[in-house]
């Protein structure tokens, strides 16, 4: 798949497997006092391959809510001004509340997203993040789960996409940068 297009794997499908049942069990034991109270919003589309897993590697109930973000700007980086494309179906107001975010890298649309969602009052608000770039740490945000933290290169797979492409890999990689520059 995607021949010569990765030029390498970052994390294997075994390590992501691994480290998404080590979350969901880190996660299980912290929340069991909300009784199966625990709704997971899932950042599309990034989040979803890794949201799908967790909710499924989780052993207590979790309802699953998705939300589609978008920041203005170019498809590398982003520029903090955020827009909805899609918002919650429900009401999350006394919830607890986790977000799962793909990967996290200057941390503003994460930062924006903390602000909106804290406005709608939920029981409580943690954010479970697979990836995590170095620019990331710099910045003052909760992230209470962390799956890797990763060099600052571009990754795609596992959800994670360049002009839509790579989701599909079931590992996660760095784009050979002839990608980039034959303008695909
Ligand atoms: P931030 O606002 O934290 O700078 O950016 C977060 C968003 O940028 C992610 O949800 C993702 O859509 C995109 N992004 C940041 N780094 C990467 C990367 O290495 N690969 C891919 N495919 N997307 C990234
Ligand atoms: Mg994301
Ligand atoms: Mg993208």
């Amino acid at each position: 798949m995607y021949d010569g297009d990765i030029a390498s794997v970052l994390i294997s499908e075994q390590q992501i497997k691994d480290k998404v049942t080590e979350l969901a069990k880190q996660v299980d034991e912290d929340y069991q006092d909300v009784g199966g109270d625990l709704l997971l919003v899932g950042v599309l589309k990034g989040a979803v391959m890794f949201m799908t897993d967790f909710a499924r590697a989780l052993p207590q109930p979790a309802q699953l809510e998705f939300m589609a973000v978008s920041s203005y700007g170019s498809s590398t980086s982003s520029s903090g001004v955020v827009r909805i494309l899609k918002d919650l179906d429900r009401d999350i107001a006394n919830r607890h509340v986790l977000i799962v975010e793909d990967i996290i890298d200057s941390g503003l649309t994460l930062s924006w997203l903390l602000k909106n969602l804290s406005s709608r009052n939920p029981a409580s608000l943690e954010v479970c993040t697979l990836l995590r770039k170095p620019d990331a740490v710099q910045v003052d945000l909760p992230v209470k789960y962390v799956g890797f933290d990763i060099p600052n290169e571009f990754v795609v797979g596992y959800g994670l996409d360049y002009a839509e492409r790579y989701r599909d890999l079931p590992y996660i990689g760095s784009l050979d940068p002839k990608v980039y520059t034959s303008g695909v």
